[in-house]
């Protein structure tokens, strides 16, 4: 049988990645956004579904991690997969740089705190894996700290799943040339000009260097119990599409059940 989509797009563990050879254009089997919307709307409407089963078990959460350069697409993505989801049972947490209280703690503190309770699913835009790229990038703390955290995280997110918690991570891969036209289209549009920021263009100068940094996350940090997949997002349609099929593989595998009830519901009468 040929491999799945999912299987293609996810990191094995200690897989060594080099993002030149991950084609951002990628659209599997599909020629256009005709073709795939009817499947990813059926994807969206399955995961309203299982999280809603979910919630109702309460047994298992689900954290979804969202790392990418500035114009992916993460807010397009939240917007159009998981719009779908029960808003009660569903929470989109954004890490920026830390506040003065955060920064006075470890730097996973404040990642503990938003991970999702058993029932729910969390949402991170960003995240602890921002302190091996970003602070890798702006040397805001020494080799010697954060070469560290891989393995420091790996342990973190094996203490999470032994605990509940299901873990997907999707690195948002889109070329240097998509970014510009990205960028571009943000200074024309009225529509989308709030969007713009001149800090963008800062971070697109280390082009290079994080494209190294996210390297090593993918190449460390894939782990059977929290695997890393390369999402191609040039094409948005083919991101949502894709996101959407492996999140609806992640919960079947959970195979979740409804609660059972402890009374006989045709011995209940409701008068
Ligand atoms: P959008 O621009 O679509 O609103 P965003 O995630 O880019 O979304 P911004 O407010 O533009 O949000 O950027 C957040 C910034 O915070 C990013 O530049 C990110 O690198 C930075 N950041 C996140 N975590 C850390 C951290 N631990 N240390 C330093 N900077 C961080
Ligand atoms: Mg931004």
């Amino acid at each position: 049988m040929a491999e799945s989509l999912t299987t293609r797009l996810r990191i094995r563990p200690r897989q060594r990645v080099k993002l030149a050879r991950h084609d951002p254009d990628f659209t599997g089997a599909f020629q256009g956004k005709a073709e795939v919307k009817s499947a990813t709307k059926k994807n969206v409407e399955r995961l309203f579904d299982l999280q809603y089963k979910m919630y109702a078990e309460n047994k298992h959460s689900l954290l979804v991690v969202l790392q990418a350069m500035d114009t992916a697409g993460k807010d397009g993505l939240i917007r159009h997969v998981m719009t779908g989801m029960n808003p009660q049972g569903c929470r989109v947490v954004p890490f920026k740089k830390p506040s003065e209280k955060e920064f006075d703690h470890e730097y996973l503190w404040r990642i503990h705190q938003a991970v999702p309770p058993k029932g729910e699913v969390g949402i991170f835009n960003r995240s602890h894996y921002e302190d091996v790229l970003v602070v890798r990038v702006h040397d805001l703390v020494p080799k010697s700290v954060w070469s560290k955290r891989f393995e420091q995280i790996n342990r973190f997110e094996h203490y999470l799943a032994e605990n509940g918690v299901t873990i997907v991570k999707f690195f948002l891969h889109i070329s240097k040339d998509e970014q510009k036209k990205r960028l571009e289209a943000r200074l024309k549009d009225p529509l989308k000009r709030w969007k713009f920021s001149v800090g963008d263009l800062a971070e697109r100068k280390h082009w290079n260097e994080y494209m190294l940094a996210y390297e090593e996350v993918l190449s460390k940090c894939s782990t059977p119990w929290a695997p890393w997949y390369v999402i191609p997002a040039n094409a948005k349609w083919f991101r949502n599409y894709a996101v959407s099929q492996i999140l609806v593989e992640t919960l079947n595998r959970l195979r979740m059940s409804w609660p059972k009830v402890t009374f006989d519901p045709k011995k209940i009468k409701v008068v």
